[in-house]
């Protein structure tokens, strides 16, 4: 039987979650921790590496360690905010002829799907590792505020992994389902969700098993890493005054300040203030070092920040504005992602609301369990909650004088389908050029275009004549379809919104065929790892009580002992997964057998 599981994919953070019975669980990464980095690295020796593992490296090789895709996911190269994330990470990100996003990875280009996908198929791993099955369905969730290219992009990366991807959700949507057995009134639920790189607000109202979303607004680049940006100007500015030195052109070292001012963010969550130590930070050509230690308080990391935290309550306004209603009539305020954290957003969003915000569910861990029960809940496996989320954007056509004309306004519940009828500007005019537009601008070029198809063969007569009926539908993965019908010849002409990489199904095709060529090596990577964690665990069981109780074991037990300690403590330091086993089977024998030596012994 294959397992389905639930995926928050995020900037920062992902998370696993599968259910058990009416509980949905967390997958571990090998390490233990329910957070799994979303980073991923080459390393100097050609190994890819994922996770903390990879993370930890970051530093020292900063130019083949990815992390943060999920900003550049879906965008072209010259959206304005990709030249700042050029100046933060260390990877290079570069132009495609076609005007997309491409990575560079050990000297080799890559689309942000492949990149995504690569990390996805990690994810995959694990889950089968830790579940021991194939994984059967997966619901990967996204900020309520992606647009359909970012879906889109999030769903093929999905398919590079080998996963099938039933349904992408709204991370505010997910986080309210797997809250869902804590609401006991119906009425307007706030999900507020900032994690690493992105913000959003969704109102949901709750009544009974149904959950519509009536409210989304967001914004994909304000999160947890620009405040750890906002700490790291700060250290700059400060080593700027001490030692007259700036080392922002330096990318290892903005890589190491970065996880710097992140532990300091996180460590004034809980305290007032905290002492942040950077040693050796730079060497002077005279030979001397210079040490950066400075501490910081709890206010100023506040003042530095509070611009972006007024900016996600002028949203909230927006977002209630935009459907009539006021603060005080919201039920509850659920927090999610790690950023939520801060003690300053809970003050803010108490004054604001008129009462705290729900502490009650994992800001972390919430998304990615609501994934997992959507994808029961898809499978039938559980109470259907009627899940109606909204669109976050307009949808619409570009008309005459740059005009963009709505079809699907923003908000609108989905799946939607909407027609509208249009007709040709010219006499004569036999072909009309649907230009697919998304957005709020009145400016048809104002706003992202999701490509265009002509209809061709009207038949010549008067302007204004031909009714063409164009029809946009959104399915329930926000993902969209257009299509124009001359309503005189039935002729019809539509077409589904290919990814913003403009990834063919054959190259789509070509990059997952390279992901199961790494596939293999992953999962042996992560059967190392796993092996080696349990192996060296019941080592230093076994050691330790061995040189406890050494005298209590016969010669020749003691004997085999001492060999099996020393064996495997070099076979720790190499990769022979095979001898680790078999190690680990000897280490477990002699630990049940020195268990029940002693607990004959003590009770005697
Ligand atoms: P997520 O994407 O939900 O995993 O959120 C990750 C972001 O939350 C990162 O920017 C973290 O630095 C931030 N974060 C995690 N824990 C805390 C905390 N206790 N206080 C402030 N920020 C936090």
């Amino acid at each position: 039987m294959a397992k389905n599981i639930g995926i928050d994919l995020g900037t920062t953070n992902s998370c696993i979650s599968y259910l058990e019975g009416r509980d949905a669980l967390i997958v571990p990464n090998p390490e233990g921790a329910r957070v799994i980095p979303s980073v991923l690295a080459q390393t100097h020796d050609k190994k890819r590496i994922f996770g903390n593992a990879a993370k930890r490296q970051m530093i020292t090789n900063s130019k083949n360690t990815i992390w943060g895709i999920k900003r550049l996911i879906g965008r072209k190269f010259n959206s304005p905010e990709i030249k700042e994330i050029g100046k933060r990470v260390g990877y290079d990100i570069v132009e495609a002829e076609n005007g997309d996003i491409k990575i560079k990875l050990a000297e080799k280009l890559y689309s942000t799907e492949e990149i995504s996908g690569m990390f996805l198929t990690y994810l995959k791993n694990i889950a089968e590792n830790y579940l021991g099955e194939a994984i059967g369905d997966t619901v990967i969730t996204v900020p309520a505020f992606f647009n359909d290219a970012q879906r889109q992009a999030t769903k093929v990366a999905g398919e590079i992994a080998g996963l099938n991807v039933t349904r992408i959700i709204n991370e505010p949507t997910a986080a309210l389902i797997s809250y869902g057995q804590k609401i006991k009134k119906n009425g307007l639920y706030a999900v507020y969700d900032l994690g690493g790189g992105t913000f959003d607000i969704s109102i949901v109202e709750v009544n009974g098993d149904i959950y519509k979303v009536v409210s989304t607004l967001g914004d994909t680049f304000l999160g947890g890493s620009d405040f750890d940006a906002q700490v790291c100007d700060w250290i700059f500015h400060e080593v700027e005054r001490e030692s007259t030195v700036d080392l922002r052109d330096s990318k290892d070292i903005v890589q190491r300040v970065i996880q710097i001012a992140e532990k300091a963010k996180i460590e004034l969550s809980f305290d007032q203030e905290t002492l942040i130590s950077i040693p050796y930070l730079h060497h002077f050509s005279d030979g001397s070092n210079y040490h950066f230690q400075k501490k910081l308080t709890r206010p100023q990391l506040e003042s530095f920040t509070m611009d972006f935290i007024d900016r996600s309550v002028d949203l909230i306004k927006s977002s209630l504005g935009d459907i009539n209603v006021k603060p005080e009539q919201i039920e509850r305020i659920i927090l999610v992602g790690g950023q939520s954290r801060m003690p300053v957003i809970y003050q803010k969003l108490s004054e604001y609301f008129g009462k705290p915000p729900d502490i009650q569910i994992n800001p972390e861990e919430a998304v990615a369990q609501g994934a997992a029960l959507q994808a029961e809940i898809i499978k039938g496996k559980v109470r259907d909650l009627l899940l109606l989320d909204v669109t976050p954007l307009s949808l619409g056509v570009e008309t005459k004088g740059d005009t963009f004309t709505k079809i699907i306004e923003r908000n609108a519940t989905i799946p939607t389908k909407k027609t509208m009828v249009f007709t040709t500007i010219t006499d004569n005019q036999t072909t009309v050029k649907i230009q697919v537009l998304q957005g709020e601008r009145a400016t048809a070029s104002g706003n992202k275009s999701l490509g265009f198809f002509n209809l061709v063969g009207i038949p010549q007569t008067l302007k204004g004549i031909p009714q063409i009926d164009v029809t946009f539908e959104i399915d329930a993965n926000g993902i969209v379809r257009a299509s124009a019908q001359d309503k005189a010849t039935g002729l019809t002409q539509s077409m589904k919104i290919q990814p913003s990489s403009g990834l063919s199904p054959e190259e789509i095709e070509t990059i997952i065929q390279d992901a199961q060529k790494y596939e293999e090596k992953d999962k042996m990577e992560l059967r190392l790892t796993r092996d080696k964690l349990q192996l060296k665990e019941e080592w230093e069981t076994v050691k330790f009580y061995y040189q406890r109780y050494i005298e209590k074991l016969s010669p020749h037990d003691s004997a085999e002992i001492d060999a099996l300690i020393t064996r495997t403590e070099k076979a720790l330091e190499g990769k022979d997964v095979e001898l680790l086993e078999t190690l680990l089977n000897k280490m477990k024998s002699y630990r049940i057998m020195i268990n029940s030596i002693l607990t004959a012994e003590f009770s005697k």
